[in-house]
């Protein structure tokens, strides 16, 4: 079944990598969708049918963090696979997004470490 996804990153150009190496990952893509910050992102979750978000941590209006939140406090995003693709380095932050059920992505990445975290996230089998 094709994944729709949601990508959140303040950088237009992050999140065309981002998207690159999600369709270099041989995972079924479905629609994607993008937002530049987290009051955007739960716009799109309001509006579509999303399997996975990806999300970056610092952004303007509203970082990835306090979109996570409020993702878990409504039923409806609550139980949506999060991935966190960030600079950040605060373990006290990793540690509280772990609590949250986020998978964690260091940036710079490769497209290999998206597969990976993707395919643990969605129990999908890898072919090698
Ligand atoms: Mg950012």
């Amino acid at each position: 079944m094709a994944i729709n996804i949601l990508i959140v990153d303040d950088s237009t150009v992050m999140r065309a990598m981002i998207l690159k190496s999600l369709r270099m990952t041989g995972l079924e893509i479905g629609e994607t969708f993008q937002a530049g910050n987290g009051q955007e992102g739960l716009e799109a979750l309001d509006d579509n049918w999303i399997d996975v978000v990806i999300v970056d941590i610092n952004m303007p209006v509203m970082n990835g963090e306090e979109m996570i939140d409020h993702m878990r406090e409504n039923p409806a995003t609550a139980d949506i696979p999060i991935v966190v693709i960030s600079t950040e380095g605060s373990e006290a932050r990793l540690e509280r997004l772990k609590e949250k059920g986020a998978a964690f992505i260091h940036k710079p990445f490769t497209p290999e470490t998206i597969r990976d975290t993707m395919q643990t996230m969605l129990h999908i089998e890898g072919d090698d």
